[in-house]
This record gives structure tokens, sequence and C-alpha cells, in this order.
């Protein structure tokens, strides 16, 4: 069983084996994953999914040049001089545009939206005019050319807008409808499958409440952030400790209904820990490395035919923080996201910390936004790996790299601010 790692509490000493460090995990881990697939979705339904094609245009935006303002419609010249007067010959109004031409001393009544009328290529707003019957009079200077948004300044057709890899956001979903279209191209999601073991885990609500029962937690968790990352999660239930049991499970989730099998629980090396013979027993060709990371340290992962498997510790924060450092980007690779991440960002220290040792600590943390905008980060007082309270009380991962020295409040830091 993985130790809990509780601040202050000395580790055991043992044989030094060598550490993986979490940037060639992370690398080992979502080697070779690419696109699953492409599907079309509507575009209404594409929020977070990855793009699999660059998005061209099929329109023109705008179509034609058009007003930005309520106001008229003039030939940039014909206003140069303040007051200057002209005869209104017409309206444009958004969707009904005016059909003649604009000469010179002649305006058209326009509104936002509206294409602007031939031979004109200024607007007036409305607030510079004074109008007595179908004349005006410019009341107050506007230069040539104002108040017109130009044919093509926002996109043009044939010119890809979005491109491939990209998680659509909603601004993106908007301006890929506005490109005129109903359906985009994007990777299919990936199917996941998740099993967890242990002989003293209940389903909640189930348990008869001896105290040598735990409620499993790590799948509610794991299958969020699997479903955030684009994927499409089952869940395999609770298996017990024991060899065939788990066999069993894990040949049928490696029986092609999935891309990729999540396993939490049993992944150390003590008598219960049964997942690594299992898997291999059933022709996974599987690694298990120690990885230079706190919560967390044992880590598997591995593969048969297509379908790949990760086994994460059981200690619900370490599951949840190694889901967060390598399940999240390895479901982002396997649908081409440019970005899988894990995405951090700049903050500074709240506190002093101490210096680190050879393991990239994600500790527990709360960010207090300044008036300034800057992030100021404070570590949770509890570092347990295995205390759901504090996980459930932090807004992110503070990060301290290996051999990072002590700091002290102001200096900058790196966080993985939680998605919720
Ligand atoms: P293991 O990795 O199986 O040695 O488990 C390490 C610790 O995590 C033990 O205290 C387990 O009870 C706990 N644990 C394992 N699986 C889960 C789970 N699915 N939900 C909550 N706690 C778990
Ligand atoms: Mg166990």
């Amino acid at each position: 069983m993985e130790p809990s790692v509780t601040a202050g509490v000395e580790k055991p000493a043992g044989k030094k084996a060598p550490l993986m460090t979490v940037e060639e995990a992370i690398g080992l881990v979502t080697a070779g994953a690419k696109a699953l697939g492409v599907e079309q979705v509507p575009v209404a339904l594409a929020d977070g999914r990855v793009l699999a094609q660059d998005l061209p245009a099929r329109r023109t935006q705008p179509p034609a040049d058009m007003s930005a303002m309520d106001g008229y419609a003039v030939r940039g010249g014909d206003i140069a001089q303040t007051p200057a007067r002209l005869a209104v010959i017409g309206e444009s109004a958004a969707g009904r545009p005016f059909t003649g031409s604009v000469g010179p001393g002649q305006a058209v009544r326009i509104f936002t939206g509206a294409v602007v009328p031939e031979g004109a290529d200024t607007v007036v707003i409305q607030e510079n005019i004074s109008r007595d019957g179908d004349t005006i009079t410019t009341t107050a200077p506007t230069a040539a050319l104002r108040n017109v948004r130009k044919k093509g300044c926002d996109f043009t057709a044939g010119t890809p807008g979005l491109f491939a890899g990209r998680r659509l956001t909603g601004r993106d979903i908007m301006l890929a409808a506005a490109m005129d279209h109903a359906f985009l191209p994007v990777a299919r999601r990936p199917r996941v499958a998740v099993l967890q073991t242990g002989d003293e885990l209940v389903l909640p609500g189930q348990g008869t409440g001896q105290d040598s029962e735990i409620v499993v937690s790590n799948a509610f968790g794991l299958a969020t952030l699997a479903r955030r990352a684009g994927a499409e999660v089952t869940d395999l239930g609770l298996v017990r400790d024991d060899l065939p049991a788990i066999r069993a499970v894990v040949a049928q989730a490696l029986s092609g209904e999935f891309d990729l099998v999540i396993s939490s629980g049993g992944a150390s090396v003590g008598d219960h820990d049964l997942m690594a013979p299992a898997l291999r027993a059933e022709g996974v060709e599987l690694f298990v490395h120690k990885i230079a990371l706190r919560p967390g340290k044992p880590l598997m992962f591995g593969g048969k035919g297509g379908v790949r498997v990760l086994g994460l510790p059981g200690n619900p924060v370490s599951s949840h923080v190694c889901a967060m450092v390598f399940l999240v980007p390895l479901l982002r690779a396997l649908q081409g996201d440019a970005r899988p991440g894990p995405v951090t960002a700049p903050a500074r220290l709240a506190v002093a910390v101490p210096a680190n040792d050879v393991r990239r600590d994600f500790m527990r943390a709360r960010m207090d936004r300044h008036a300034d905008g800057s992030v100021h980060v404070t570590p949770c007082g509890s570092q347990d790996s295995a205390m759901l309270s504090v996980l459930a009380g932090a807004d992110c991962l503070l990060i301290r790299p290996p051999f990072a020295p002590a700091a002290t409040a102001g200096d900058p830091c790196e966080i993985i601010p939680f998605d919720d």
C-alpha cells in the first residue's frame, strides 16, 4: 500500500529506487496518443469538443460594408465642413437594404447592422445631426469612413477561422456558427472504463457500518475529470482484492468497448495489490513506475491492442491529483487537443514554504485574488493524501518543483486551478 503522506510524518526509510520525473511520465503516458476518429456534431452541442479539421469560413463577414451605428450614410467628402446640409433620399435598416445609390449632397437614414448603400462610405451618428423634414444638417465633424464595418473585416469566405486541435469554447462556437457551420467535425469522445479495487470498499449508502469499511470516492472524481476532458465514462464498479475477480473485470474492460481502462487502487506492491498481476495476466503490456510526485508515486500505464490502461493510486487525493496530471492530458491528447496540459497558471505565494525534496509537490491550496489582479496562494494545513475534506476545500494545486529552495510570501509560483 502506498504510504499516506502527511506533513511532519517521517517517511519509512527504504531502498532508493530511481524516480521518474513527472514530465517524463506525462510524456510516456501520452506517447502516440492522437484523435481516435472524427464525427460531425451539431454546432449547438460542440462545447468542449476538439476540432478535428481546420474550419474555413463559409461566408464573408460582414458580407458587405455595414453601419456600426444608427445615423445617416453619406459621402465622406460631403461632410468635410460643419455644418453640411444633405437631402435624405431613403432608409437602410438591418435586413432591409436601400437599393439606390447615394449621390453628392445626399444621405440615407441608416441603422446599426444595415448595408451601407452604394456611393456612401461614412456614417454620421444621429447625435451629430439635426433633421428638418428630408433635410439634415451636421452639427459636429465626422471623419470620412467612420462608423462603417468594412466587408470582410471579421472573416472572409474560404479562410480558416478555427484550427484543428482547438478545444472549442462558447466563443469559438459563436464564431463557427457565424461562419455558417451547422455541424462541426470534432474528435470522437474517448470511451473510458473505471474500476476500483479493495476489499474494504463499499458504495455510498450500501455499507454495513463496520469500521473496516471505506465508502468509495475515487471513481466519482475520476468520472468528473474524464467527462470534463471530453470522455464517455462507464463505471465498472467495485472489485474485490481477488486475482480471478479482477482478471474477469479486466478482461471485460479490454474487450474492445473502451479506449482506456482506468484502475484505482491496488497499484502498490503490497500482498493485496493485485492490479498489476491481473493486468499482466490478461495480456496487458504494463509499465509500473515510481514517479517523483506527491501525492501519488506508483503509477501504472500500458496497453493491449488498441486499449490503453492507466493505473492510479488508491488514496483518494493521490487518485485525483494523478488524474489531473496524467489522465486529463491523456484524454485530451486522445482527441487531438493541441494543448493537452496540464495547464498551469502563474501566481504568488501568500506564505513562506520550505525547500522541497526530489518529488514534484502538488499541494492542495487556496487562491486569494488581490485588487491588482494578482493571485496569492496558501497551501492547505494538511497535505495528507487521503483527506477529502481538504481536497474539497481547496481551489487549486500549488506546484512545488523538485528541489525548489525555501520560498517566502510574494515569491512567484505555479498553480493548477481546479476546473469546477
Ligand atoms: P490501495 O492503493 O489499494 O493500497 O489503497 C490505498 C488507500 O486508498 C486505502 O486506504 C484504500 O482504502 C483507499 N482507497 C482505495 N480505493 C479507493 C476508492 N476507490 N475510493 C476511496 N478510497 C480508496
Ligand atoms: Mg487496496
